[in-house]
C-alpha cells in the first residue's frame, strides 16, 4: 500500500492534484467531501446529518466521520494506495486514521501540505462558486471554513511533522498547476 495524505485549506487544490496523482500512480481516491455531498444528494439519513454541518461551514463529528472514513477505506482493498483528500481534518481523525490503517498492516504513507495564501484561496473559492455553485462557496461560509481549519485542522500539520511523513509545497514557489504537480511528482519518485 502507498498511501498519500493531502492536506490543506479550503481551495488549496486538494481535489485538483488528488486527480493528477490518481492518474500518474493508479490509487484509488478518498475524498470526504465528494462521499458527503454524494450522500446528500441521495437524500439519505446521513446526507440529511452532513448538510446542516457543511451548510454552516463546521466539520461533521469526528465519530461519524470516522466510520465514514472506514468504511469507504475497505471498499478500495484492490488498491495500490489510496489517496486521502480532505482526511483527516482533526487530531482525533489523525489518531484514528492512523489505528484503523496499522489494524490493517498499513500505514499512513506521505502527508503533502499545500500552502496558499488566504486571498488567493478566496479568489479560487468564489471562482468555483460561479463555475460550480457549491453551496458552501460563498463568501459568508468559506470566512467560516478558514476559521474552522486555522483552528482545528492546521495544528495537524506539526503532528504530521512528529510524524515523519510531512512535505510542504507553497503556492509561492509554484504559482501554476503544473509546477505544482512537477514539484509533487519529483517529490514522490525521489
Ligand atoms: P478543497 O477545495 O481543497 O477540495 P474544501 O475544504 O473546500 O476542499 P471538502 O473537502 O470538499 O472541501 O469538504 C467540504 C465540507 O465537508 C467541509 O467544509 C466539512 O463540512 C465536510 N467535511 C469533509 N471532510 C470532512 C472531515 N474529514 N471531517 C469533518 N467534516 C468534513
Ligand atoms: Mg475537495
Amino acid at each position: 500500500m502507498k498511501n498519500i495524505i493531502i492536506f490543506g485549506a479550503p481551495g488549496s487544490g486538494k481535489g485538483t492534484y488528488s486527480a493528477e496523482l490518481v492518474s500518474k500512480y493508479g490509487l484509488g481516491h478518498i475524498s470526504t467531501g465528494d462521499v458527503l455531498r454524494g450522500e446528500i444528494k441521495a437524500g439519505s439519513e446521513l446526507g440529511k446529518i452532513a448538510k446542516g454541518y457543511i451548510d454552516n461551514g463546521q466539520l461533521i463529528p469526528d465519530a461519524l466521520m470516522i466510520d465514514i472514513l472506514a468504511a469507504t477505506y475497505d471498499k478500495c482493498s484492490g488498491c495500490q494506495g489510496v489517496i486521502f483528500d480532505g482526511f483527516p481534518r482533526t487530531i482525533a481523525q489523525a489518531e484514528a486514521l492512523k489505528a484503523m490503517l496499522t489494524e490493517r498492516g498499513h500505514d499512513m504513507g506521505v502527508m503533502i501540505e499545500l500552502v496558499v495564501p488566504e486571498d488567493v484561496l478566496m479568489a479560487r473559492l468564489l471562482n468555483r462558486a460561479v463555475e460550480q455553485g457549491r453551496a458552501d462557496d460563498n463568501e459568508e461560509t468559506i470566512k467560516k471554513r478558514f476559521e474552522v481549519y486555522n483552528n482545528q485542522t492546521a495544528p495537524l500539520s506539526a503532528w504530521f511533522e512528529k510524524e515523519g511523513i510531512r512535505r510542504v509545497f507553497r503556492w509561492e514557489e509554484h504559482p501554476s498547476k503544473d509546477e505544482m504537480v512537477k514539484a509533487i511528482c519529483d517529490s514522490l519518485d525521489a
